[in-house]
């Protein structure tokens, strides 16, 4: 890796997952340094330097967000990433540390679907909170005297894909800061900040980390009094993650690049076999060529994720067919290597219809799944 003259070429995204913030080797030390638990340092002296209180900064925490900032936006070093303690976390500190009272702000109408208690709480500082579609890029509706821009592209659980390009021009010929949720994409998947969004905001919880056993949430950004916020915002409400969920984070990400490979083929293969069951199942899956998302997402993402949307005729057929899967777990979230499906309806919130399936596609063999998903479509029509 070293004395090669002139420019090294720009790795795929396997190698660079694989050694994403890896510190420089010290002979002796491990090549990803176990999780540091430290609530302070030793701090002789002027309280300055990177590692004074655990709230502040972690070294765990240091390595992480190197690595999600070189995922996130390859060859660049003027970015800036901050982990969170979950998604949620993330996202708040974004909305609460740029938003005051008297500002707007517009967010998805069929995002993520905490929205609503978002909405109100921004509406009790005093925030005008509008929302449109992701879908048709119907935001741009919308985006007059506005301070903050929410995408979520693909949205979730909808599958829907908004130009994001086209979005940030018109958002910022405005003066208005973009956001874009990048959690079901993950940076395989989807670069924002090249797209030209102000921040990139994510759950690590997904497919980012890919195992179902870690809530995380991260913030990537470029402009350095932005981010100040973010962070300020971060060590006030101590909205921090655990060392040991940080470093788990990190070794997860190693594997990053194999996971959505397999995860999204099958994903596709998956949603090729619903499109071609005998019933209409109105499959939503962004790579599938036909599908209305499609010509948009194959323009901006480089990976069309692993979840898959459909349709049961109705809510007893969908708990038949979820109760004949084998292979795929009743339970909600999705970007694990195990396979989950749920039906959405259950919780409310979403503008679903009763029978709606997300389905998250998982690193099992794919034969084995289409298979399972076939039988189970079968066994509950019976
Ligand atoms: C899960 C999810 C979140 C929230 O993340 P947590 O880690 O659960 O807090 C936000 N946005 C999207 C799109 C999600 O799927």
């Amino acid at each position: 890796m070293s004395g090669t003259q002139g420019q090294a070429p720009v790795p795929g995204d396997g190698t660079r997952a694989v050694r994403a913030g890896l510190p420089e080797p010290v002979k002796y030390e491990p090549t990803l340094p176990g999780p540091v638990f430290a609530a302070h340092y030793h701090l002789p002296g002027e309280p300055t330097g990177a590692y004074t209180y655990g709230r502040d900064e972690n070294p765990t925490w240091t390595h992480l967000e190197r690595a999600i900032g070189s995922l996130e936006a390859p060859g660049e070093d003027d970015v800036e990433t901050l982990v969170f303690a979950s998604g949620m976390a993330a996202i708040s500190s974004v909305l609460f540390s740029q938003l005051r009272a008297g500002d707007a702000v517009v967010l998805p109408s069929d995002g993520y679907q905490v929205f609503p208690l978002v909405r109100e709480q921004l509406e009790a500082y005093g925030i005008e909170v509008r929302t449109a579609p992701t879908g048709g890029d119907a935001q741009l509706g919308v985006l007059d005297g506005v301070r903050l821009l929410w995408i979520e592209t693909p949205s979730n659980p909808g599958l829907d894909v908004c130009d994001i390009r086209r979005l940030v021009e018109e958002a910022h010929a405005r003066g208005a800061l973009v956001a874009v949720d990048n959690t079901l994409a993950t940076p395989l998947g989807q670069r924002p900040l090249e797209l030209g969004a102000d921040f990139s905001v994510a759950s690590g919880t997904k497919q980012l980390t890919g195992h179902g056993d870690v809530l995380l949430g991260y913030v990537t950004g470029r402009d350095p009094e932005a981010m100040a916020a973010v962070r300020r915002w971060r060590k006030i409400v101590g909205a921090i993650p655990g060392p040991m969920e940080a470093w788990l984070a990190h070794r997860s990400l190693a594997t990053l690049q194999l996971r959505v490979e397999r995860q999204n083929a099958t994903a596709l293969a998956v949603a090729e076999a619903l499109r071609d069951w005998p019933e209409d199942l109105a499959v939503r899956y962004p790579g599938l060529p036909k599908d209305p998302s499609h010509a948009v997402a194959a323009r901006q993402m480089r990976r069309f994720g692993c979840v898959v949307s459909f349709t049961l005729p109705s809510r007893t057929r969908a708990e038949r067919f979820l109760e004949a899967l084998r292979l795929v777990d009743d339970a909600t979230s999705f970007g694990g290597v195990r396979s989950t499906a749920e039906r959405r309806g259950r919780w409310g919130g979403d503008d679903v219809p009763e029978g709606f399936i997300r389905m998250s596609v998982g690193a099992e063999d794919p034969e084995d799944l289409v298979t399972d998903v076939l039988r189970a479509l079968e066994e509950s029509a019976r």
